[in-house]
This record gives C-alpha cells, structure tokens and sequence, in this order.
C-alpha cells in the first residue's frame, strides 16, 4: 500500500529559503512526490483555509499568502506517518515557541505576527487528501 502523504508549503514570507525547506525535507527522509511554485489570489487561499473562515486573522492569512510566490510540495515518508512527521519537523503554530531545530524556528524564529510562520503541513489524513487534490492533477504526482 502507498504510503501517507502530506502538504508542504513554502510560505511567501519564506520564499528566499525555498532551497532549505527542500534540503531539510531530503536529509529527514521525505520523498518529493510532486513539487510546484504557485502564486495563490486572496480568494485561492482563503479556499485553502476555509475552516478559518470564521477566524479574526482569516483575511490577514489570506493577503499574506497572495502576497509572493509559494512553493507546494507533496510528501512521502518511507517510514509512514508522513502528516505527523512533517507536522513534528515544522513545529509549533507560533515561531516563536517552535523547538530549535524545527523549520519554524529555523526559518521563522523571532517573527512577532503569528501569520508569518514560514511553512504549512496538513493536520490529518482528510486535509491532506483535500489539499492535496485542490494544488496538484494526478499527473503531477508521482
Ligand atoms: P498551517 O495550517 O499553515 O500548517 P497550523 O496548522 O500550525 O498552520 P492553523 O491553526 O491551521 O495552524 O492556522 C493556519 C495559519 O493561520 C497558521 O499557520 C498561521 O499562519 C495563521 N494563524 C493561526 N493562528 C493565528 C493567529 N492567532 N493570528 C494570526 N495568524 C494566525
Ligand atoms: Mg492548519
């Protein structure tokens, strides 16, 4: 059976770092079974987001994401429990709480707006699923 996979996503505030998302992603096992840069409108993230629709910061989150280009990556961990994994490498909500060694204090650390944390990771197998079908066709996927 084909292993569990994920979202990544390079946020625009973290553009210039692609490459380390990427090399980070390697060194801890992740497979790139699909990668592209996509450049989100407002509207396009706040489909995205839509379970924060209701949220104070949904309108800040979704100007920030059309606000530079995004680099959408689909994960796969040969050891299985891909969303969790990529979620334990990302870490905490809050760069500013994140783990040293996790992406979002690697990349985001010291940021005071909770909207900037660098990276997305999927929260559960049915995000993924949805997610996943609203960025990449079949044909893009490994
Ligand atoms: P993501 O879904 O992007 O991986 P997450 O699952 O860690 O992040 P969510 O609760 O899903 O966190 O929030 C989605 C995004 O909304 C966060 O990544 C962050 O960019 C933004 N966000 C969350 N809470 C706040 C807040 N209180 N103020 C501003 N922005 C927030
Ligand atoms: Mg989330």
């Amino acid at each position: 059976m084909a292993e569990e996979r994920t979202l990544a996503l390079v946020k625009p505030d973290a553009a210039e770092h692609t490459r380390g998302f990427i090399e980070n992603a390697k060194e801890y096992g992740f497979y790139i079974v699909g990668q592209k840069v996509v450049w989100f409108t407002p509207s396009d993230a706040g489909i995205f987001y839509l379970e924060h629709k209701t949220k104070s910061f949904y309108t800040t989150l979704c100007l920030h994401m059309a606000s530079g280009p995004v680099t959408a990556m689909v994960l796969e961990h040969p050891l299985g429990e891909t969303i969790k994994r990529w979620r334990m490498r990302i870490a905490d909500t809050d760069p500013n709480n994140a783990a040293d060694g996790t992406l979002r204090h690697r990349f985001g650390g010291g940021r005071k707006e909770l909207h900037r944390n660098v990276v997305h990771g999927s929260a559960n197998p049915k995000d993924a699923e949805r997610e996943i079908a609203l960025l990449f066709t079949g044909l893009e996927l490994a």
